[in-house]
């Protein structure tokens, strides 16, 4: 599981905040269809307990004080299907996310016609027979070869299969409304002779999509030595309200189970929270993204620090001919800020330094696109320090990768000099996560090994 896969942080502009859709179920029916879905997952004395959050909606709230380190629920998953992304491997079978063995898509897909890309030992699984005949009822139009878009909308179309009690949990789920969510049905549409056209169905289907886009989680896993993304609800999960510096965190165990364990002591009566975004973002970076996706603005302690709790991930050098100071954004409730000079203490319009700031994720960006690590190493420690502060986010997300890579692949082709550089970057990572107050978060344990 990848917590440090790269992305591209955003670019793009807030947007006006979204209209909900009602939610059926009062905080008491949730919490008991919650129970249901849980099942034997259920932990016999919960540590907590769902309720309304001073922050957004409902939350999830510590019944009892709380270790660092505790395991607080795990869940599996009420919907999930593949991502389709264009950068995975579309020959994995819906069902187990196995490789399907061969190289053409003819031989991936499901000899009934059904369109779906499903392994040998699946084809004759009940849950498979179910989906198969629904989509052949459908007629795709595509017969031999894979269609990202019928194989996307799965993930969707599952929401037919479920009992009463799940699809009640389905629409006690909060979902953001946007016409524009209703383009995924249509395009999964066009992949059929037959889609239905019926409103209660395109309704259901419209909701669960919204639903998908509220809280869905992007799953990375590792089936057999072939990577998996999947797009998965987790109805309890998805109640865990967002705080750049959270106190849970949460990793997955195969594509289809999230685990969230407490990252700090939690006292009784706190809420428990998680980050929506990457930890090490910058708090601009952070801002829009939770502005584009999440659709809100956050105002956590964190985002009101303009040090950043002294780590100055924003950080860039200063303009001024002859000084080489850190250039920071100086408010913090906006997102185009001014930025000030540390040393000479000129101020720069945001416009500057946002065009900077985009060149150096660029370049770095780039590289890590297309270097070996041992190129990655020379570039972090020879060119970067002439343009990017060794402070800044990027950077950081850059030396990440790094690790990742030396301690994911191939470890023994590497020299003691290249190990020592990757130590290196490690302590410096800890000690960002540590003045963040990040705790035993995943990203820690993913460094430091524990998760493996
Ligand atoms: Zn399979
Ligand atoms: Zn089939
Ligand atoms: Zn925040
Ligand atoms: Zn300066």
């Amino acid at each position: 599981m990848s917590q440090t896969e790269q992305e591209q942080t955003p670019k793009l502009q807030l947007q006006q905040p979204m209209q909900q859709m009602t939610i059926s179920a009062s905080t008491q029916e949730l919490a008991e269809l919650l129970d249901i879905h849980l099942g034997a997952l259920r932990p016999k004395e919960p540590a907590w307990r769902v309720a309304d959050s001073p922050i957004s909606g409902r939350g999830i709230f510590a019944s009892r004080d709380i270790e660092a380190g505790e395991e607080l629920f795990r869940e599996h998953t009420l919907l999930v299907g593949p991502t389709a992304h264009r950068s995975t491997n579309l020959r994995t079978c819906t069902l187990c996310y196995r490789l399907i063995p061969g190289t053409t898509d003819p031989e991936a897909l499901c000899p009934a016609g059904c369109g779906l890309p499903v392994c040998l030992a699946c084809r004759d699984s009940p849950r498979h027979e179910l989906e198969c005949k629904l989509f052949r009822k459908w007629r795709p139009l595509e017969q031999n070869r894979i269609e990202p878009r019928a194989l996307r909308i799965l993930s969707v179309v599952r929401c037919f299969f479920l009992d009463e009690p799940q699809r009640k949990l389905l629409y006690a789920m909060q979902a953001n409304a946007d016409r524009y969510y209703m383009k995924e049905v249509e395009r999964a549409a066009a992949c059929f002779e037959h889609f239905p056209r019926e409103q209660d169905m395109l309704d259901f289907f419209y909701r669960t999509v919204c639903a998908f886009n509220t809280n869905a989680f992007e799953s990375r896993s590792n089936v057999d030595g072939h990577e998996v993304l999947v797009r998965a609800l987790y109805p309890l999960a998805g109640l865990l309200n967002h705080q750049c510096t959270p106190n849970a965190a949460h990793h997955f165990k195969d594509g289809e189970t999230i685990v969230v364990c407490a990252t700090e002591r939690i006292s009784k009566g706190a809420e428990i929270t998680m980050s929506y975004a990457k930890l090490l973002w910058s708090t601009l970076a952070r801002k829009m993204f939770l502005g584009m996706t999440k659709h809100f603005m956050c105002q956590c302690v964190r985002c009101q620090d303009p040090t950043e709790n002294g780590t100055y991930l924003s950080a860039l050098f200063c303009r001024e001919q002859g000084c080489r100071g850190l250039v920071i954004p100086v408010q913090t409730r906006t997102l185009q800020p001014d930025w000030r000079c540390l040393t000479c203490e000129n101020v720069f319009p945001h416009a500057k330094m946002a065009r900077y700031q985009d060149f150096a994720l660029n370049t770095i960006n780039n590289r890590i696109n297309s270097c070996s690590v041992q190129d990655m190493i020379h570039f972090i420690n020879e060119l970067c320090p002439r343009f990017c502060p060794p402070s800044n986010y990027v950077l950081i997300e850059a030396k990440l990768n790094v690790i990742w890579r030396m301690t994911r692949f191939d470890r023994d082709q590497y020299t003691p000099e290249e190990m020592a550089h990757m130590d290196r970057y490690r302590e410096e990572v800890l000690a960002i996560l540590h003045k963040l107050g990040a705790g035993e978060c995943t990203l820690k344990k993913l460094i430091t090994e524990e998760i493996p």
